[in-house]
């Protein structure tokens, strides 16, 4: 598995210590709202079971589970694969993403999302590719853990093809794995 990466981008100390981090400030912030923290399955899981244990507020889990991409590129047709199960309406909510590139899958689930009126939305997401935006998305992710190049990266959740997704690091792919 690991003979498939290219190089380590993010090591498993670097993201724990930007998670505790991350974790002081969304404390601060979601003090006394008891919000619906949102998971965008699968890429998610494991930064949000770190993550959510550094939030150190009464919370509720919830989970989506949205598809855009097929191999190493977004195809842009998004869907809901798994809604969500609670009632945001007048509800503090804050999605946790895996990454965001092109902005097809968050701004979806935003709009989508907004229709049921929360009283507050924001967005956390472990990586940020901005070179990678679609033109016109002008969505800014509230909370952002590490900002990265345009590469493919697996790891620590993120998948190619399904698999790479226990590795501990996130790390770029060797383009021969894929091509
Ligand atoms: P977007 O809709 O912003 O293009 O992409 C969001 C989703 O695409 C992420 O939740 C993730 O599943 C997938 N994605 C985007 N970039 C990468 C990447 O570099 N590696 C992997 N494994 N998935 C990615
Ligand atoms: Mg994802």
């Amino acid at each position: 598995m690991e003979r498939d990466i290219q190089e380590v981008l993010l090591s498993e100390e670097q993201i724990q210590a930007r998670i505790k981090e991350l974790g002081e400030i969304l404390t601060e912030e979601y003090r006394d709202k008891n919000p619906i923290i949102l998971g965008v399955l699968k890429g998610v899981a494991i930064f949000y079971a770190d993550m959510i244990r550094q939030i150190k507020v009464p919370c509720q889990m919830d989970f989506m589970c949205i598809s855009s991409y097929k191999g190493t590129s977004s195809t842009g047709n998004t869907n809901i694969r798994l809604d969500l199960a609670a009632d945001i309406r007048g509800r503090h909510v804050l999605i946790l993403e895996d990454i965001y590139d092109t902005g097809n899958s968050l701004t979806y689930l935003v709009n989508y999302l907004k229709m049921k009126e929360p009283a507050s939305l924001k967005i956390c997401t472990l990586l940020d590719k901005p070179e990678g935006r679609k033109p016109g998305v002008t969505l800014k992710a509230d909370y952002v853990g590490f900002t990265i190049p345009k590469a493919f990266v697996v790891g620590y959740g993120l998948d190619y093809n399904e698999a790479y997704r226990n590795l501990p690091y996130v790390g770029i792919l060797k383009p021969e794995v894929y091509t």
